[in-house]
């Protein structure tokens, strides 16, 4: 259902006057659209799936486990049933709190509320086109919030890099050099902690392989989220599809008992 609607300017008109309505865009945007099935038969709204497809020759953090489907019957046995094998972080997956926290919430206890949220998306590609190395800043997100409001509580956060495009070339997408380090851009460390401590977020996504840029060894972005008792979802897809704000995203990973996280289905629901 939509509500306020006559009362609220639409977003795009917010983003348009800018910095003025902005305050105002902030309030009304994040009751402007909620999820309804009405809405979706309608035509008023679509499902965006931002959820790559889990396959043999998918880029792989170092370390992963690929993903490996193996035949178990045919229809003519009487029925089609595969069996699969992959690790917690391979595809379009959930980084959950145990990752990196002793006694912190395993991907089966990370609350189903806070795996719905509204969608923020900050458009970074034209920095990442520029610097593959590129960690979005507290700039960023102040530059973000002028052009389309204040971040509201129980969002998710996620970064397009444009890295998207690159999935169907692992070694485009890791971006190598000869050392073996991976270049691919990120979130600042800053960024992150200003998302979970003044932005109540309930957790960040990027279209890349990591929260952190590839060339980071120590982690130190993910830690802030996840030591922060929030998640992460990496790998993302489409992320080219979805507006700056205005929009539901629903994040599904399964639910492996005690996992460090899980692989996931990842939905957007945009308002047209
Ligand atoms: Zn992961």
């Amino acid at each position: 259902m939509r509500r306020a609607r006559g009362r609220c300017p639409a977003p795009r008109l917010a983003a348009l006057v800018g910095l003025a309505l902005a305050p105002i865009g902030s309030l009304c945007a994040a009751k402007l659209f909620t999820l309804s099935l009405e809405d979706i038969a309608a035509g008023r709204a679509e499902v965006v799936d931002l959820t790559h497809d889990l396959q043999e020759g998918t880029p792989l953090f170092p370390g992963g486990v690929p993903f490996a489907l193996e035949p178990l019957t045919r229809l003519a046995d009487g029925y089609y049933m595969n069996t699969f094998s992959s690790g917690e972080h391979t595809g379009t997956h959930v980084d959950a709190p145990a990752h990196f926290g002793k006694g912190l919430p395993t991907v089966d206890e990370i609350p189903a509320r806070r795996l719905i949220s509204n969608g923020i998306m900050i458009d970074a590609r034209a920095k990442a086109a520029a610097n593959p190395n590129y960690a979005l800043t507290v700039a960023d997100l102040v530059e973000w919030e002028k052009a389309n409001g204040k971040i509201p509580p129980q969002s998710l956060v996620v970064m397009n890099t444009g890295w998207h495009q690159r999935w169907e070339s692992p070694d485009r997408y890791l971006n190598r050099d000869e050392a073996g380090a991976m270049h691919f851009p990120g979130f600042s460390v800053e960024a992150l902690r200003v998302l979970l401590k003044e932005r109540d977020v309930n957790g960040v996504g990027i279209d890349t392989a990591s929260i952190d840029p590839g060339a980071s060894i120590t982690f130190e972005g993910h830690k802030v989220m996840l030591l922060g008792g929030r998640y992460q979802v990496e790998n993302l897809d489409n992320l080219d599809l979805l507006p700056a704000r205005g929009f539901t995203l629903i994040v599904a990973p399964m639910k492996i008992s005690r996992g460090s996280g899980a692989p996931a289905r990842v939905f957007a629901i945009v308002p047209r």
